[in-house]
């Protein structure tokens, strides 16, 4: 009876929770999944790649992607802007694959509203504000202004966690690992409710 059908994994988290670091520990183990590639308007960091991190934008062709309602959603970031583009996004549901985002507490709330019978999310944050400011610290990529921005957005988020339907502290990498990856795969056995309702009426016609 269930055909494919792609789902949403939502993970949000301060920059510094180690997001990319858990997708690529368990990115073998979960199936088919896409990626979401955000739009963003904020400089390219050290290390980074256009198209491969992000698509690095100016604040004009953002807008004008506004505009043309070209986003599945879209917030401002520390005083950036970020979105996810409906197109890659459609194209990967039809797919039927595992859909992961990488986006913030705004974000999470506009896909839950727009696709959240298909949704999981997951808040992920390092096991304290301390630890958040040393790893930031560490990564040498940002500037004291930069960091300092992050880690009062950080005091901000974590207030919303109970938006989110999992919460991992990534404390040892290895066992936030192995939690993500059950949550990864629970998460592709989400219905899409149409999908349900026409099961349901078939049901009652047999
Ligand atoms: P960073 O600048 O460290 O790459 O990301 C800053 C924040 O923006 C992170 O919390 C990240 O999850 C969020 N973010 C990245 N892409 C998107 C997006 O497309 N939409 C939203 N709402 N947030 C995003």
């Amino acid at each position: 009876m269930v055909e494919k059908n792609g789902v949403v994994l939502v993970l949000s988290g301060p920059s510094g929770a180690g997001k990319s670091s858990l997708i690529n520990k368990i990115s073998d183990a979960i199936g088919d999944y896409y990626f979401s590639i955000s739009t963003t308007t904020r400089p390219i960091r050290e290390g980074e790649v256009q198209d491969v991190h992000y698509h690095f934008a100016t604040k004009e062709e953002f807008e004008k992607d506004i505009e043309n309602d070209n986003f599945l959603e879209y917030a401002s970031v520390h005083g950036n802007y970020y979105g996810t583009s409906i197109k890659p996004v459609k194209k990967a549901l039809a797919d039927g694959k595992l859909v992961i985002f990488d986006i913030d507490v705004q974000g999470n709330m506009a896909i839950k509203n727009r696709l959240g019978d298909i949704t999981t999310s997951v808040f992920v944050t390092p096991p304290s504000l301390s630890e958040l400011q040393r790893r930031l610290k560490n990564r040498s990529t940002d500037s004291q202004e930069v960091i300092n921005r992050r880690v009062k957005m950080a005091i901000r988020e974590i207030q919303r966690v109970s938006e989110f339907d999992y919460f991992i502290v990534n404390d040892d990498l290895e066992t936030a690992a192995s939690v993500l990856k059950k949550v990864a795969i629970t998460a592709r056995l989400k219905i899409p409710h149409d999908r349900i309702n026409t099961f349901v009426q078939g049901w009652e016609e047999i």
